[in-house]
Parts: structure tokens; C-alpha cells; sequence
């Protein structure tokens, strides 16, 4: 599986991520009301927190079946996919 996976795309096309983001949905984590190492769903711009505190954006992005996700603020740094479980974009 993840052999194939790695033949059909090289690893910086991430066919998930959308080709617009949308906006983030709050200023702050939507469930645990963190303010700081925020995380945007990059499919519905639900934003959570990292991983380091409740991982509300982990949880969204697996439940939610939204794989990829941008640090805010937007643009000036990482986007994750969960689907490879790698930086890309
Ligand atoms: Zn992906
Ligand atoms: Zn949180
Ligand atoms: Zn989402």
C-alpha cells in the first residue's frame, strides 16, 4: 500500500490538499479555546490545537476524515498531511 502510494505520486504532490484553503474558522482552538500553536483543517478551516496540548486538531483531522493541515497563521509555515503522515506542499 504505501509502496504504491509512493510509485503513483512523488512525495510533494499531495493530491489532498485543496487548491484554495479556506478561512480559519476562530481565532482560537474550537474546543479547548488554546490561543497559541493553532492548527487550520486546510478541507473546512476548523482550527485545533497541536499535539503537544489537547490535539484537537489531530482528533478533527481523523474523525473528520480531513487529512491535511496548515499552522497558523496561514502561509507562514508547515502544511501536514495525515494521510502520508509527511510535510507537504
Ligand atoms: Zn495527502
Ligand atoms: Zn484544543
Ligand atoms: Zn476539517
Amino acid at each position: 500500500m504505501e509502496i504504491l502510494r509512493r510509485l503513483a505520486s512523488p512525495r510533494q504532490a499531495c493530491s489532498h490538499v485543496p487548491s484554495a484553503l479556506p478561512a480559519p474558522a476562530a481565532d482560537r482552538c474550537e474546543e479547548c479555546g488554546s490561543d497559541f500553536n493553532l492548527r487550520m483543517c486546510a478541507t473546512c478551516g476548523h482550527v485545533g490545537c497541536c499535539e503537544s496540548q489537547a490535539g484537537d486538531a489531530r482528533r478533527h483531522a481523523l474523525t473528520e476524515g480531513h487529512p491535511v493541515i496548515v499552522s497558523m497563521p496561514v502561509g507562514g509555515g508547515f502544511t501536514w498531511c495525515y494521510e502520508e503522515r509527511a510535510y507537504v506542499g
